[in-house]
């Protein structure tokens, strides 16, 4: 029996050490945890905390014990933003005995500071009965003041952001402005020669084509450091429509053509028989990009040739086919450690530098433009031998023709027996209303003149006119409320407004027709747009200059070359290698009683003495042929 006893008492005291020691361990493990641990009864009182817990609240231990948990916390977030008891997840987990993590609220301190934490909440249960719970927190003020930093940094580098697209918005405002004035009086004085109203000595001409040239370039300029903030906020995105690829080519070849006359290197653009002519693109990025890339080739080649290929890859496959397009020159090539930096912003390698010419920016900007459509541009090139940026393309292939472009024909008259419209001209800029009259007056349209917001409304209301042109910023009200106020009050049909502006940017398209603009004319704009507005909104008729021929590229390309006898183009070539202009002549006749349009563009060609281009597209169509 005693035995026994002894026994029972020596197991009771085992478990009882056992016990001791394990509660020893347990609370050895919660004093060294670093977060703050918290024990509660079922009415909240605290009844353990852990040295972590007392220590980040500012208590001590025994301090601790005894008070309730809902008065430590302070119902607000890390923000001060305040929330109700009934919010906070210690005061919910007692309500409906289920578990929580909060990410971020705030614990008060004995000394009434307050920490910002992130804990959690865990029932204790007895079987269904809650019994308790446990909150584990920890302090994140480090880490909240680091994550406020962040988003300082964010913010801050938000309104420098929004600061420099506004500045960006208002300095290409600015300067649009007058780049109307320097484009539309270059235009006007170009019309007025071409339509014999005035003369103009061939130096004249070539003066004026100068201050033209330069005009376009500035404005390209301002489009490319808008196109580059555009990029880098992220709001550049591809606007694919129906687009005649082939007459895009052509017209590119003919615009550089221009340049590259004015220097030694011969330009070609050329693209495969089975390039479709149809297709559903980006023109205006993907004209954008080839300008850019033929631009530099013709920039920085000082002799020998540039060529654009464009070649199908796969044939047309499911409606879809993919296109390669490669500028190549025999131009001074870029060293292979240069080549990375060029597709970085205002970045220029040695041919760039030594002219001193261009931004740095087109390449940046080209190969965003590629990405945003889907490819990305590779150069190929070193130094000494020349250079070539190709890039491949997926496009959808279009069944049937594209509605043709715009025919920007030279407006000289209005049909006889058409009436005499009234048009209001509202711009506080007199040289804009200047060249709106100018180019206006000789076609016999009444001119209204308005020159701020207030004036253009009274005058509209007074004169009830046709067709309204409207600047958009103006003093006294903005051509939008102008705009605004018309559509609310006119009972007698609608008149039709055109936004003219020099806006920066395109998106404010809806904007200005949200106002009640029925058209956005964007300066600085061409002549025929202007012309092609007014026309369809009056059902104008009007007197175009005759078409100028068909551009030469259109009929001599290689393909075409291509179909002649191998012996006459045989001859041809000949002929150009050892440049007999008399020969090529006589040639060019041949062809012209095989194909017309081919010969007479060839015979035009010949004497313009182009003979190393014609040559390369002998060569072009040998190859084509396998001849
Ligand atoms: P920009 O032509 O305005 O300087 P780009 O971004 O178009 O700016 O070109 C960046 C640089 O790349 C040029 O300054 C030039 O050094 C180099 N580069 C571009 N194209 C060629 C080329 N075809 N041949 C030689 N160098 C070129």
């Amino acid at each position: 029996m005693l035995d026994y006893a002894n026994s029972a008492e020596q197991k009771v005291q085992h478990i009882t050490e056992e016990l001791r020691s394990t509660e020893t361990r347990h609370r050895q493990i919660l004093a060294s945890v670093s977060d703050g641990i918290i024990g509660t009864n079922a009415n909240g009182e605290i009844t353990f905390s852990n040295p972590a817990a007392a220590a980040l609240l500012g208590y001590a231990e025994a301090e601790m014990l005894g008070r309730r948990m809902h008065h430590l916390v302070h119902h607000s977030y890390p923000d001060g933003t305040p929330f109700p008891e009934s919010e906070c997840a210690s005061y919910q987990t007692f309500q409906d005995g289920r578990p929580r993590t909060v990410d971020a609220e705030v614990f008060w301190r004995k000394d009434g500071a307050s920490i910002p934490v992130e804990y959690s909440t865990t029932p204790l249960k007895q079987g269904f009965a809650m019994v308790g719970a446990i909150v584990v927190f920890r302090d994140i003020t480090q880490r909240k003041a680091a994550l406020d930093a962040i988003l300082d940094a964010k913010m801050a580098a938000e309104v420098a952001n929004r600061a420099k697209s506004a500045f960006l918005a208002n300095m290409s405002h600015e300067l649009r402005t007058p780049l109307n004035a320097i484009l539309g009086f270059a235009d006007l004085m170009r019309r007025e020669a071409r339509t014999g109203r005035a003369r103009l000595t061939a130096e004249q001409a070539e003066n004026l084509a100068t201050i033209h040239r330069s005009g376009e370039h500035l404005l390209g300029l301002i489009n490319d450091v808008l196109d580059i903030s555009k990029i880098e906020s992220g709001r550049a995105t591809c606007q694919p429509t129906d687009c005649d690829l082939h007459a895009l080519l052509g017209e590119l070849g003919e615009l550089l053509r221009e340049r590259a006359t004015l220097k030694s290197p011969s330009l070609r653009v050329h693209w495969a028989a089975t390039v479709p002519r149809h297709v559903r693109a980006d023109a205006t990025k993907l004209r954008q990009v080839l300008i850019n890339l033929l631009g530099n080739a013709v920039k920085f080649t000082q002799q020998g040739s540039v060529l654009l290929a464009v070649d199908a890859l796969r044939g047309e496959q499911g409606g879809r086919c993919r296109l390669r397009f490669a500028v190549s020159d025999t131009g001074p090539g870029i060293a292979a450690e240069e080549q990375a930096k060029l597709f970085q912003p205002f970045s220029q390698a040695l041919a760039g530098v030594s002219p001193q010419e261009g931004s740095g920016l087109g390449l940046a900007i080209s190969r965003q433009h590629v990405q945003l459509m889907g490819g990305d541009i590779a150069v190929h090139s070193a130094p000494g031998q020349g250079s070539r940026f190709s890039f491949e393309l997926d496009f959808e292939v279009l069944k049937g023709a594209v509605p043709e472009a715009k025919a920007q024909r030279l407006v000289i008259g209005l049909e006889p027996g058409q009436p005499r419209y009234r048009v209001l001209i509202g711009d506080d800029i007199e040289t804009n209303r200047q060249l709106l009259i100018k180019n206006l007056k000789p076609l016999g349209f009444a001119l209204i003149e308005a020159t701020d917001g207030e004036q253009a409304l009274a005058r509209w209301r007074d004169e009830q006119p046709d067709l309204i042109l409207l600047d958009m910023r103006m003093p006294k009200m903005d051509g939008y409320e102008v705009a605004r106020r018309i559509r609310a009050e006119e009972k007698r049909g609608r008149t039709p407004i055109i936004a003219v502006t020099a806006s920066a940017f395109e998106e404010q398209r809806d904007e200005v027709l949200a106002a009640g603009c029925d058209e956005f004319l964007r300066k600085p704009f061409r002549d025929a747009d202007l012309f092609e507005l007014i026309g369809r909104h009056l059902k104008l008729a009007f007197v175009y200059a005759e078409r100028a021929a068909p551009a030469l590229h259109t009929a001599v390309d290689a393909a075409r070359l291509g179909a002649l006898p191998a012996a006459l183009r045989a001859q041809l070539r000949e002929a150009l290698l050892v440049l007999d202009g008399a020969r090529c002549g006589e040639l060019a006749e041949q062809v012209a009683a095989l194909d017309p349009e081919l010969g007479a563009a060839l015979g035009k060609q010949v004497k313009e003495m182009r003979f190393e281009e014609l040559l390369g597209l002998c060569e072009a169509a040998d190859a084509w042929t396998g001849t």
